[in-house]
């Protein structure tokens, strides 16, 4: 499990506004971090930069020391997980949907992921299974139930990091209790950042960063955090 760090990481979308202001924190080898903040503070960004769909204008991104500057964008995938909070899926099969992007998933895999995402028993009560197809022609499932395929099909990698990106947020209350249940256990031995905009959704992180116009505001447990409001 590696760690993940920012170290004094400067970046802006356009040459003259910087949006984060030399952002550092550390995500230790298996903890889970969350990083909370209003709209605009600049969250998502962060998923962005991890990613390196941008690259920082100063500082550094590390995976246990190295930069990820320097790593190819295919060990970059294998190691950071993505469950972003409106998951796309295409149409095609739940199986398909689930191996997507891992070409040397096996069957054994994709049922092991299906399993893990806590959505098992509901593939084995469809006739085809995971043969199913979903999206416009198929079967039309609902949110909980897409996000359930999405973490499968991030679990499938097995990904030593995982990056909760709103993973929750587009879910009705009582769904998203089930899906953070789900997202607890797969994430207790993975390294892990969770970006989330309330605090009730992170309560059991490690860690919590308030980010706030692109520099961190405070931090502490969640419990830290309540009492010193
Ligand atoms: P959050 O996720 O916390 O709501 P974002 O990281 O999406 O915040 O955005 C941080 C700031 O960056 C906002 O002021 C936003 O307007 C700006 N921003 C985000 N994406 C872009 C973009 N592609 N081009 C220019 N500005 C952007
Ligand atoms: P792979 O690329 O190894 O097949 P995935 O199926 O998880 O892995 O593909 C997701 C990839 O797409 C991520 O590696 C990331 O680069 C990008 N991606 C998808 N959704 C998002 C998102 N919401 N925010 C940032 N990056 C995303």
């Amino acid at each position: 499990r590696p760690t993940l760090a920012f170290e004094d990481v400067r970046f802006g979308y356009e040459e003259d506004r910087e949006i984060l202001h030399g952002l550092s924190f550390e995500v230790p080898a298996g903890a889970h971090v969350a990083i909370v903040g209003p709209s605009g503070a600049g969250k998502s960004t962060i998923g962005r930069l991890l990613f390196r769909f941008y690259d920082p204008w100063a500082g550094r991104i590390t995976i246990d020391g190295q930069d990820i500057a320097q790593v190819t964008q295919e060990s970059l995938r294998a190691a950071i997980g993505i469950v972003p909070q409106d998951s796309v899926l295409f149409n095609d099969t739940i199986g398909y949907n689930i191996a997507y992007g891992r070409d040397c998933a096996t069957r054994d895999d994709v049922i092991a992921a299906a399993r893990d995402a806590a959505i098992l028993p509901f593939i084995e009560r469809l006739p085809e299974g995971f043969d199913t197809e979903v999206g416009e022609r198929g079967l039309k499932l609902s949110g909980g139930e897409k996000q359930r395929v999405a973490i499968a099909r991030t679990l499938v990698k097995d990904p030593p990091i995982l990056l909760l990106d709103e993973a929750t947020s587009a879910l009705d209350s009582r769904t998203e209790q089930a899906i953070l249940a789900t997202l607890r256990r797969v994430s207790e031995h993975r390294t892990t950042l969770a970006i989330a905009h309330r605090l009730s959704t992170i309560a059991d992180a490690d860690r919590i960063l308030v980010l706030e116009q692109g520099r961190l505001a405070e931090s502490g447990t969640h419990r830290e955090l309540l009492a010193g409001r």
